[in-house]
């Protein structure tokens, strides 16, 4: 099956084009143009007639029948801060391959990306656009994506197709190997750019390669495509390695100059850009790491640790879909954990530890397989690059650290070692007995060391266990007169300081 092929693009045709574009976007059920739903970033619904079904959500974690009917050309409010838009720039700033990976994204979605990057990037700076679909189940992203851009951006985008499901680590990865710009863009295929997002980003790394820029973040709303801005903010995380926005650095906040880069630690991971060279010369991405999450955190360490920095542009936007659902995985969990136990046993030095005790999991065999972490560990040595400790202190003294913390792990009694000590209630908030299940309310932080008694300092008088028929289990916690048990912790993580 075929298109009608209303017309054959010719450039210097202009005034034909957006006819024939049109023409190349409707029988696909999408619109083109300026004007229509959601124009200018409002937000928009679905008339009454339409059906708006549930599946869709679903599918795709945002409202992809909207989307269909949102023109891929829209505009959206200008969210940059007032000053930036006198900035001026060289003309001779470095071109730029852009990177969008997806899998089984909505084909509208996909290709506003795509529209929104051409319409806010200078022709001369933007080399080629990169498609790099991880092996998608459907139909309509494999002939009608081809079709499309081959017929709308002649010679312009590149499509790379997974033989099989990469996650979006390695499909980055192979979004790097097809690029050919001295500076590569990565991001998710669900964002609209903003006006000059271009130009302050390309001048911060032709300046110096070792910067990874990450443009500021504004929120499509996954309902509506309404598009919200969000304020200045760095990119952080728990010691889970989940990502979160963070308060930019109080010396960005004292200088007042919203234009000025702010740094960061870490990023958020849809969208960030860096010099082809030098990401290969750092490594790219952890191509061990699976599925989803992680990576943005880990080559945040590691860019600060082997001398480079990264760093937000709140000049250069881009608004990104916040999804409702994941729709490619049902376990995103386990592989951020997994991946997170791989950046924690390559960069975190003694802190790994504070993962593992995020994650509930012990530090021996913790009963995750993270895979091989050899060629990472070789790198960081080849790079000779600087500890966790200083990256702490340097570039994220907002973490809280857990100094205090001699051991972690779960309380068992001498009587009844198929118990643990545990939360009761909340109503009446008591310790309780329960078999032990190595569950978070189980599992805390102790500065008692391990296989004595439990002592009350005020009393002298002991936490023990006692046989009693109407207690849950047949067993009480008492505080009585020391009789001898003993409590044992075993050990999850015992910090190697102590
Ligand atoms: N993605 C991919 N392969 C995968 C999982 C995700 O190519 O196995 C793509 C996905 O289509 C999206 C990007 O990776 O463009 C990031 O995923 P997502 O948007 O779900 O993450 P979030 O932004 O919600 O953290
Ligand atoms: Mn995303």
């Amino acid at each position: 099956m075929g298109y009608p092929d209303l017309c054959h693009v010719n450039q210097s045709q202009t005034s034909f084009s957006a006819h024939c574009f049109a023409g190349l976007a409707k029988p696909m059920g999408l619109v083109e143009g300026p004007g229509g739903l959601g124009q200018g970033g409002a937000a928009a619904t679905l008339g009454e007639d339409s059906r708006e079904s549930e599946g869709r959500y679903e599918d795709y974690g945002y409202n992809a029948q909207l989307s269909d009917r949102i023109s891929l050309d829209r505009n959206i409010p200008d969210y940059r801060p007032k000053k930036c838009k006198q900035l001026t720039y060289s003309d001779d700033l470095p071109q730029i391959s852009v990177v969008f990976i997806f899998v089984n994204e909505a084909l509208s979605v996909i290709l506003r990306s795509v529209h929104s990057v051409v319409n806010h990037t200078p022709a001369h700076l933007l080399k080629e656009i990169i498609l790099v679909d991880d092996n998608s189940d459907s139909v309509e992203l494999k002939f009608n994506l081809d079709h499309y851009v081959n017929k709308r951006y002649p010679g312009l985008v590149k499509i790379v197709r997974n033989s099989k499901r990469e996650g979006l680590i390695r499909a980055r990865i192979h979004g790097w190997n097809a690029a050919t710009a001295p500076v590569v863009g990565f991001f998710d295929a669900h964002v609209e750019f903003n006006t000059g997002w271009a130009e302050p980003i390309l001048t911060r790394v032709k300046e110096d390669h070792t910067r990874i820029i990450l443009p500021a973040i504004d929120n499509i709303k996954y309902n509506t495509f309404e598009v919200q801005q969000y304020a200045n903010a760095a990119h952080g995380y728990n010691w889970g390695l989940w990502c979160m926005y963070i308060i930019p650095p109080q010396d960005w906040l004292d200088k007042g100059d919203e234009t000025a880069p702010i740094r960061t630690p870490a990023m958020i991971g849809c969208s960030f850009v860096v010099d082809r060279e030098y990401f290969g010369e750092i490594g790219l991405l952890d191509p061990g790491m699976e599925v989803y999450g992680g990576e943005n955190i880990e080559l945040g360490m590691r860019v600060w640790q082997c001398g480079g920095s990264m760093e937000v542009l709140p000049c250069a936007r881009v608004a990104h879909i916040e999804r409702t659902k994941k729709p490619y995985n049902n376990d995103i969990d386990y592989y951020a954990k997994r991946n997170a136990l791989r950046a924690a046993e390559v960069w975190m030095d003694e802190f790994k530890s504070h993962v593992y005790m995020a994650w509930n999991i012990p530090m021996n065999n913790p009963g995750v397989d993270f895979g091989d972490v050899s060629e990472r560990v070789a790198l960081r040595k080849k790079m000779n690059c600087k500890n966790f400790r200083w990256y702490l202190e340097h570039v994220y003294p907002e973490m809280r650290i857990y100094n205090n913390t001699i051991t972690y792990g779960e309380v068992r009694n001498s009587k009844a070692s198929g118990y643990c000590l545990d939360q009761g209630s909340e109503e009446d908030d008591r310790a309780i007995l329960y078999p032990c299940h190595g569950m978070s309310s189980q599992v805390s932080v102790f500065s008692f060391f391990s296989n004595g008694p439990i002592i009350s300092r005020d009393t002298g008088r002991c936490l023990e266990v006692e046989m009693s028929k109407d207690a849950n289990f047949g067993l009480r916690l008492v505080v009585q007169r020391c009789s001898g048990q003993k409590w044992v912790i075993r050990n999850w993580i015992k910090h190697p300081r102590h």
